[in-house]
């Protein structure tokens, strides 16, 4: 994505900033669509304080004067208050981020966690579809929920957390404190820490996966099945508890792409050998990856403003 700043600063417009863990990027969109005016972005760095002036420089190059600030941010958000603990990667442990932003630019505030804020700009891509799920699989893999362009938080927020089910029959010990977590084998950081011969791990592993000749053959085929079937059952879960139209898989292991998504249906497909519950199911029909180039995440971001 290049950094482009707006010369008339529009007036008016729906900032959203996506925080990530090398870039703070934001877009404004014109107030009653989704059409992106301009983006810009900064690296990202350590600490609270640079946070906040990252994200209100990111603003401050956008807009003079929105309406409304969404900012999607990784850690554990009280989407309520604005406060967000624990930002691993950019060393926070605290920051009322809201409230900090809010007083600074005298523009209401809504902080999301930034797979729900995905979940939204990837709904919005997919407009027709009535129920979308956003499937994220980074250095952990978790799902957001959007009901009718409305986010489904449930009662506590920890809708779409599929990645903390229990079920992973190597029982790896999770950073949650439980053992067995299909994120323990089915998120680009369980391909990261399974894989140390090559970097990205994922397009490798499958490349190996398929090449016989290979030297590390069979200990590819071995990770790819354990990784892709951890996602294929995080997969056939949202199927039968969320029921969706569309399921887009994002983040940094949906930029794999088509290799993966091939994979994931053929695992679909032997599921689905036998079974004709499963076969009526669809779900490769149901799957897709997200746009790539499309900020959906700033794009949500903004849209979370909205709500
Ligand atoms: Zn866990």
């Amino acid at each position: 994505m290049t950094s482009q700043r707006s010369e008339s600063m529009p007036s008016g417009v729906r900032v959203g900033i996506d925080v990530g863990g090398t870039k703070i990027a934001g877009v404004a969109l014109a107030s009653e669509s989704t059409d992106v005016l301009a983006e810009y972005e900064v690296p990202a760095r350590q600490g609270s304080e640079a946070l906040v002036e990252d994200v209100l420089s990111v603003v401050r190059a956008l807009s003079d004067d929105p309406v409304s600030i969404g900012i999607g941010t990784p850690g554990r958000v009280n989407s309520s208050t604005g406060e967000v603990e624990n930002i691993a990667n950019l060393a926070v442990d605290y920051v009322d981020l809201g409230r900090l932003v809010a007083a600074a630019t005298c523009v209401e505030v809504h902080v999301e966690n930034d797979v729900n804020a995905a979940a939204l700009g990837v709904a919005a891509q997919a407009e027709a579809a009535s129920t979308v799920v956003c499937l994220s699989i980074g250095t952990g893999i978790a799902a957001g929920v959007v009901r009718n362009g409305v986010l489904d938080r449930g009662f506590s927020g920890v809708v779409g957390e599929v990645g903390h089910v229990p079920i992973e029959p190597h029982r790896w010990p999770c950073p949650c404190g439980q053992v067995g977590c299909l994120e323990t084998a089915g998120s680009g950081g369980a391909a990261v820490r399974l894989w140390p011969h090559d970097t990205p791990p994922m397009p490798a592993i499958i490349r190996r996966a398929h090449d016989a000749n290979d030297p590390l053959h069979m200990q590819a085929v071995d990770v790819r099945d354990t990784v892709i079937r951890a996602i294929v059952d995080i997969i056939d879960m949202l199927a039968v508890t969320v029921d969706p139209e569309k399921i887009i898989l994002a983040g940094g292991m949906a930029k794999t792409g088509q290799p993966l998504l091939d994979e994931i249906c053929a695992e679909l497909s032997r599921r689905a050998e036998g079974s004709k519950f499963i076969t009526s199911l669809h779900l490769d029909d149901r799957l897709a990856l997200a746009p790539s180039g499309v900020p959906v995440g700033a794009i949500g971001a903004a849209l979370c403003g909205k709500n």
